[in-house]
C-alpha cells in the first residue's frame, strides 16, 4: 500500500527545520529538487548533509542535483499508526541511490504494494504534496 495521508491531521505537520548546512538541501526539495552533497575536493557523497567532508575534513562541499533513481536497501511496512497523519499500512523505505556512490536515503513509497516490494528493486523519485506548501520526494517502482 502506498502512502495516504489523514488531511484532518495536516494542520500539524511541521516543516523540517534545517541547520544551516542542510538549507539547501531542504530548499531544493521546496523547489522539487534531490539535491545530495558531494565533497568538492575528494569527490565523497555525504548524506546526511553535514557542514565538512568526514573524508578529508574539507569544507568545500557542492550540491548535485539527483537522477532520483536507486534500489531498495531495506524497507520496513507500518501496521500500526505511529502518527496520525500517516494512514495505515504504508512502507518506509531505505534506497540506495544509484548515482550517489553510498547514499541511502529514507523515504516511503508512493505508489506499488508492499508484497511487491524486494531488496534490490529499482525505484524512481516522485513527488507527493504532503501540504499545500510542502513536496516531499518518494518513490515508486521504476518504469
Ligand atoms: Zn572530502
Amino acid at each position: 500500500m502506498a502512502v495516504r495521508f489523514n488531511q484532518r491531521y495536516a494542520q500539524y505537520f511541521f516543516e523540517p527545520v534545517a541547520e544551516s548546512f542542510e538549507e539547501e538541501h531542504w530548499n531544493a526539495i521546496k523547489r522539487r529538487e534531490l539535491v545530495f552533497q558531494r565533497c568538492a575536493k575528494c569527490e565523497t557523497w555525504l548524506h546526511p548533509p553535514r557542514p565538512m567532508c568526514y573524508k578529508c575534513h574539507s569544507y568545500d562541499l557542492e550540491w548535485v542535483k539527483s537522477s532520483g533513481r536507486g534500489k531498495i536497501y531495506s524497507w520496513v511496512t507500518f501496521t500500526r499508526e505511529a502518527n496520525p497523519f500517516y494512514r495505515i499500512p504504508y512502507e518506509v523505505v531505505l534506497v540506495e541511490m544509484d548515482d550517489e556512490k553510498g547514499v541511502r536515503f529514507i523515504s516511503n513509497m508512493a505508489e506499488g504494494n508492499a508484497e511487491d516490494l524486494y531488496i534490490g528493486m529499482p525505484v524512481e523519485l516522485v513527488w507527493v504534496d504532503v501540504t499545500k506548501e510542502q513536496p516531499l520526494p518518494m518513490f515508486r517502482p521504476a518504469k
